[in-house]
């Protein structure tokens, strides 16, 4: 075990983590339900869902089947000129399940991957209609869309990467940051986006934002009104809406995808995380018919994308397995009553010091302290507490696994306000 570590610590790289770290990574040795099982024989509650995806917990029986049967036919063949089963009946599901409107399906590999495709879409399709100068994105501050160039360069610009990067990152134009709370007042908002919409010239092509909760730029719940004023300026002004659903898709906001809170459909949506339920890596972009039919338009004559896993089977199949678990449950009940436990347990966060608010939405927990976190210190408080968590910035929050029962979200929650609980 210390053998492992040791060449991990020497040679293996970690997300957002300096390659000589002071931190040590906790070896997995492997993970059911909603526990890892750590190599010194911990078992920790996964709170994080690893960041969105395992809605279902590790190890689900029929998720497990549907990857050993696919894998027992064709693991990957390439895409171009090709098709298969899981492919298509993946995209079966998806179109079901989606916003009305949606008609077709671009298989990614990766959330980042899919919201560049959808970037390219949106300019293509602006190309096509005989707008070649609308290649701006309009966005809201606040936003997290992905660690790719198209994607960063949508991302917050003040909690983001565009500092380091200001240089190489096209210019984009940015919304403020959208009102606090599901049921804020919209209009001083309204009026300040307004300002920004007018002073524009004809040079945005679309409108890229994370419908309701903009997650790793700050856990921030904002109103469904915004989705609907952002709808209808696309609509007066020739712009695509394309929505970001990869942390918000699949139910964890309590409805199947965050634009089902405001009634709306985006012109393009991208989904990723938890499609698979945390299987393998795989995202897609739904467009409508009137957005694929202006990229067939465009000079190149077709959509220029097309990656070597392209609707890689395996994840195919294990993602098309997810969704009929996740459909055949009751997942508005489950949610609902998710929600109820975080508010309930986080609630007592509210009158500590250095806490400066608790929210939930849906299936998503969240104490925002006054000041940054540490982060291993915070993780270590929780994982006494028998709960694996990542905080980052001045946040501790959980997205925990749909199949947590009420006594592992008490569990959780306890060990949330712990690690919120520990003096500076
Ligand atoms: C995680 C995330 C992405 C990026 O997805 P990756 O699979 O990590 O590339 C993009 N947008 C949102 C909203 C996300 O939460």
């Amino acid at each position: 075990m210390d053998d492992l570590i040791d060449f991990d610590r020497a040679h293996v790289w970690h997300p957002y983590a300096p390659m000589d770290s002071p931190a040590t990574p906790l070896l997995v040795a492997s993970a059911a339900g909603n526990r890892l099982t750590l190599a010194d024989g911990r078992e920790p509650i996964d709170a994080m869902s690893s960041w969105w995806a395992a809605i279902h917990g590790y190890r689900h029986p029929r998720l497990d089947a549907a990857l050993h049967r696919q894998a027992d036919s064709m693991s990957h063949v390439m895409f171009g000129g090709l098709t298969h089963e899981p492919a298509i009946e993946l995209a079966r599901r998806l179109l079901d399940l989606a916003p009305a409107g949606l008609d077709k399906v671009f298989f990614a590999d990766s959330g980042s991957v899919s919201v560049e495709v959808a970037l390219k879409m949106a300019l293509q399709l602006q190309r096509g209609n005989g707008h070649p100068g609308r290649t701006q994105l309009l966005t809201l501050r606040g936003g997290y869309h992905g660690d790719t160039f198209g994607a960063m360069s949508v991302c917050d610009p003040v909690g983001g990467m565009h500092q380091m990067f200001t240089d190489v990152l096209a210019e984009q134009v940015f919304l403020p940051r959208p009102p606090a709370g599901f049921d804020a007042d919209l209009e001083p908002w309204v009026a300040e986006a307004q300002a920004v919409v007018d002073a524009l010239d004809d040079t945005v092509a679309a409108v890229i934002v994370e419908p309701v909760l903009q997650g790793a730029g700050g856990m921030r719940v904002y109103p469904p009104a915004v989705l609907r004023w952002l709808r209808d300026q696309c609509d007066a002004h020739g712009w695509l809406l394309i929505l970001d659903e990869i942390a918000t898709g699949f139910a964890r906001t309590g409805e199947m995808f965050g634009a089902d809170h405001a009634g709306i459909s985006p012109d393009i949506m991208c989904v990723g995380k938890a499609l698979t339920g945390g299987y393998l890596t795989l995202a897609a972009v739904l467009c409508t018919a009137d957005v694929a039919a202006g990229i067939d338009a465009s000079e190149s004559g077709a959509l220029m994308h097309g990656p070597t896993y392209m609707a890689n089977p395996l994840a195919c199949a294990v993602a098309a397995a997810s969704l009929d678990v996740l459909t055949e449950s009751d997942w508005r009940r489950d949610i609902a009553r998710i929600n109820t436990a975080l508010a309930t347990g986080l609630a007592p966060a509210r009158e500590l010091g250095g806490v400066a608010d608790v929210r939930t939405l849906g299936a998503v927990g969240v104490i925002q302290l006054d000041h940054p976190i540490e982060v291993a210190a915070a993780s270590a408080v929780a994982l006494e507490h028998g709960v694996w968590i990542r905080p980052f910035r001045d946040l501790i929050y959980t997205m925990p696994p749909y199949i947590s029962t009420d006594e592992d979200l008490a569990t959780i929650t306890g060990a949330l306000v712990a690690a919120a609980r520990r003096p500076r």
